[in-house]
């Protein structure tokens, strides 16, 4: 039997809204709305979605930096989807996140040395040296000179502050690593440097990584699976094979026309999807992509679609697949 390192089963996330003198509940924005998928060791998955489909607070709230409003999160195993205190702290040392804005993560005023070193310093006794040669040890694995001990993040260019941020995620030999759009920030020519090392980091750590991203071509390289998320849910499943060459739901075949592509003989027409996303306070009834949805038919109105496997590995939540 294939072991789990995650197991997420219909997890939600609501906040709500209020409003007036009392700060009465007058509605709640469903950011996650009842997301499913299991993620092997050593495994990537893409989330993949438009800015507000979920996606970052999905992940926040599989790290337990939010609290789930329903749904369970198995982690090697044991539900963490309640735990608090000491139990919470020790498991979150083998969850850690690299965040999109490698600036903003950074604290400017800590010399990278600290920065890095600061996780360890929270869980675990050790010499001034000792710390030293690990942060030492993780700024080469990073590419990054030893010199960059006694700098500070504003020192350095937004693809070394990313390889910062790395190096802290990893100074407590985590199993699971949630990128939150890591590269987005980033220049083009930067981006699949900073992708490359955290494969080559994979791969030696035996990491596992849930890779967020807005698009669909940045995750292509790295991810095993691709989830594509709209309005709280998941669309589409798959692996990334079958999910490249056989897209089934509408909104992940408008999302990969849009990629650009080089050669003219593999460029498809590109789908305009119309209007905007709709708000998560008020989504659509039924499909939530109906509005936008060139196929919908009748029964999209009225009927939400769920998550179903239509062939071995790949699930569409989509009316068209009986
Ligand atoms: Fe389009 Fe209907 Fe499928 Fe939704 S369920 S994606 S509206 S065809």
């Amino acid at each position: 039997m294939i072991r789990m390192l995650l197991e997420v089963e219909n997890l939600k996330k609501y906040y709500p809204i209020t409003g007036g003198f009392f700060k009465r509940k007058l509605g709640e924005v469903k950011a996650v709305d009842g997301v499913s998928f299991a993620l092997k060791a050593g495994e990537t998955l893409g989330l993949v979605g438009e800015s507000g489909c979920g996606k970052s607070t999905a992940g926040r709230t599989i790290l337990r930096l939010a609290d789930p409003t329903d749904g369970r999160i198995l982690f090697q195993g044991k539900d963490i989807t309640g735990i608090k205190g000491d139990e919470l702290r020790k498991t979150r040392r083998d969850m850690q996140m690299v965040f999109q804005d490698p600036y903003a993560s950074l604290n400017p005023k800590m010399m990278v040395g600290d920065i890095i070193a600061e996780p360890i310093r929270n869980y675990e006794q050790r010499t001034k040296r000792e710390l030293k040669d690990s942060v030492m040890e993780l700024l080469d694995k990073v590419g990054l000179p030893g010199d960059a001990y006694y700098k500070y993040p504003h020192e350095f260019s937004g693809g070394q502050r990313q390889r910062i941020g790395i190096a802290r995620s990893l100074a407590l030999k985590p199993k699971l690593i949630v990128g939150d759009e890591p590269v987005s920030a980033l220049d083009v020519s930067v981006q699949s440097q900073v992708l490359n090392l955290m494969q080559d980091l994979q791969e030696e750590f035996q990491l596992t990584y849930l890779f967020i991203a807005h698009d669909l071509s940045v995750v292509e390289h790295v991810s095993d699976r691709i989830g594509v998320m709209y309005l709280g849910r998941l669309a589409e499943l798959a692996d990334k094979e079958g999910l490249y060459k056989e897209p089934l739901h509408p909104y992940t075949q408008a999302l990969l026309s849009a990629i650009p592509v080089p050669d003219p003989r593999r460029r498809k027409q590109r789908i305009v999807l119309s209007g905007d996303v709709p708000s998560p306070a008020n989504p659509p009834g039924g499909c939530a992509f109906h509005p936008r949805c060139m196929h919908a038919k009748p029964e999209c109105r009225e009927i939400k679609p769920l998550l179903r496997e239509v062939t071995p590995g790949h699930q569409v939540a989509c009316h068209l697949y009986p």
